[in-house]
């Protein structure tokens, strides 16, 4: 018997695989629990009058279709915030997806580098499962199928629920294709990896730090009072402009000795 094999059997089956929790009538955040905190996303649900909205997929592990049948009464656009595989990994399974066009090649033939899911990288070991979502699940055999229906949007681009709407923002640098989805109206703002609580990553395979500089630079001035990220707790504009500073502060060339 192999180690992988010895895995396999001593780790328990979950299900669910999700967890769901009710934020307020039209806002519902769902995670995948049994998978490393540290990689885990957010996963928005917003419901609108016309059409409801889910922003990201999670691993694509377990069917999040039928996890949310019961909450879907509505067409539904899928919004993927960028295509790393904690976020774009169920897309395949959504007739009506929509990821920046940097990376729509990426999502529409699933391409494990992009998606950082390539087995070289080595980002996804079983040790990061608790438990597993079905039997046989081997994570070293774990990859993001690809979306073909994707359709790709670009900055400026509205996401029209009815009786509210989001502005697509391109926000790169944590990857080349993230984006921030944001309500004017509500002051709203779902930001995906561009910025959340914790430590940003900006040393990825398509990363760029002079972008994401830049794209922190617009996060300044954003009226928001609520910031759902794609990791970790939401926060609000104070804490906002923290994150955003701290990340500027960080990565700014220090200064030569001579101008100091
Ligand atoms: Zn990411
Ligand atoms: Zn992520």
């Amino acid at each position: 018997m192999t180690a992988r094999q010895i895995s396999k059997m001593t780790k328990p089956v979950q299900r669910p695989w999700f967890e769901t929790q009710r934020i307020r009538d039209d806002l519902y955040c769902i995670t995948e629990p049994h998978y490393t905190w540290e990689n885990r996303a957010n996963l928005w649900l917003i419901k609108g009058r016309d059409a409801d909205l889910l922003i990201d997929t999670g691993l694509g592990v377990s069917s999040l279709k039928l996890y949310l049948a019961d909450l879907l009464d509505k067409p539904l656009k899928v919004v993927a915030s960028h295509v790393h595989f904690d976020h774009s990994g169920g897309c395949h399974e959504f007739d009506e997806v929509y990821i920046h066009h940097n990376e729509h090649r990426a999502l529409c033939s699933g391409d494990q580098r992009l998606i950082l899911s390539a087995p070289e990288f080595g980002f996804i070991p079983d040790s990061d499962f608790e438990s597993f979502p079905y039997q046989g699940f081997s994570a070293s055999e774990y990859e993001v199928r690809a979306c073909p229906q994707a359709r790709a949007i670009g900055h400026g681009d509205v996401v029209d629920l009815g009786d509210r709407a989001f502005e697509v923002m391109h926000l790169p640098g944590h990857s080349s294709g993230s984006i921030g989805l944001y309500d004017p109206a509500r002051g709203q703002f779902f930001s995906g990896d561009v910025v959340y609580d914790g430590e940003l990553l900006d040393d990825l395979e398509d990363s760029v730090v002079v972008e994401y500089l830049e794209s922190m630079e617009k996060l300044l001035g954003l009226a928001t009072d609520e910031v759902r990220p794609g990791h970790y707790r939401s926060f609000d504009r104070r804490r906002l402009r923290e994150l955003v500073g701290e990340y500027i502060d960080s990565r700014k060339a220090p200064r030569c000795p001579a101008e100091t």
